[in-house]
């Protein structure tokens, strides 16, 4: 797991850097842990680093997220480049959320060059690993974006709906943004209602993921029906309905949360 820390060691040619051509990462398919790339590969391939940030330390070396210009030169028969999506599942959970907090600061970084309130141009205070702007004298931090997911049951059966740019056939369980001044469980039953229609109680916490796309905080929930018809009221679902835990349709793999709490609650019942 990375260790989190603030200040970063003097640099060193055997950091590990994670590096990311404008939004695309590039990673080393025939590495061991692909998307972690040495500091000394980057100086000898000439990748000149836009920006810089440091992320802690990943099996005791020095972990950085590097963004080079997407325009750079990237020899394709050694380094893969493409949407960190396409790696969830094939590095470990641990490694992901090292590419994923990579991701996450550097977006930050970029969305705060200036500062909201006066647009100064803000400088990066590492100390603090904030934006820092020196004319209001103020700090901004890496923003998370708490979203709720979470499976709705009736007894074998299963809630599950689409999105409209789902795969074809492909289904899965509700999710929506915490609204400011609510609490997760009202986001909850607001959004399930407001998606599909349905009432719901007995709420149980699941557990949470980082989803840095680009930066949630997913927190995962059962929650089981108790009345009302399935009717989407949302363009975010163009089609929902229960399946029975025997006959489920495609949905998403158990390394994202909504594929977790599926296996989880078909193994529950299938127990029972
Ligand atoms: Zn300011």
């Amino acid at each position: 797991m990375l260790r989190l820390e603030n200040s970063p060691p003097p640099v060193s040619s055997e950091d590990w850097c994670v590096v990311f051509a404008g939004r695309s990462l590039v990673s080393d398919p025939r590495a061991a842990e692909p998307c972690l790339i040495s500091r000394r590969t980057v100086r000898l391939m000439g990748w000149e680093p836009q920006r810089e940030q440091f992320l802690g330390f990943w099996k005791d070396q020095p972990c950085y997220a590097v963004q080079i210009d997407r325009g750079v030169e990237i020899d394709p028969v050694t380094y893969t480049t493409g949407h960190l999506m396409q790696i969830l599942g094939r590095v470990d959970d641990a490694l992901f959320a090292v590419a994923g907090r990579a991701s996450q600061l550097l977006t930050w970084r970029k969305e705060h060059s200036f500062c909201g309130a006066c647009a100064t141009p803000m400088e990066f205070n590492a100390g603090e690993n904030a934006m820092h702007c020196a004319s209001c004298d103020s700090n901004v931090y890496p923003r998370i974006n708490p979203a709720i997911i979470t499976l709705v049951h009736r007894g074998e059966e299963v809630l599950l709906g689409r999105g409209p740019k789902f795969p074809p056939g492909m289904f899965s369980t509700l999710a929506g943004f915490v609204e400011a001044g609510e609490s997760a469980e009202q986001t909850l039953r607001r959004e399930v209602a407001e998606e599909v229609g349905v009432q719901v109680s007995n709420i149980e916490y699941f557990g949470s993921q980082s989803w840095p796309f680009p930066s949630q905080l997913m927190l995962g929930f059962f929650a089981q029906y108790t009345s009302g018809d399935v009717v989407c009221h949302d363009e975010e679902i163009v089609e929902a309905q229960w399946f029975h835990w025997s006959d489920l349709p495609r949905v998403p793999p158990r390394q994202s949360i909504s594929g977790a709490l599926i296996a989880d609650w078909r193994e529950r019942v299938q127990s029972n």
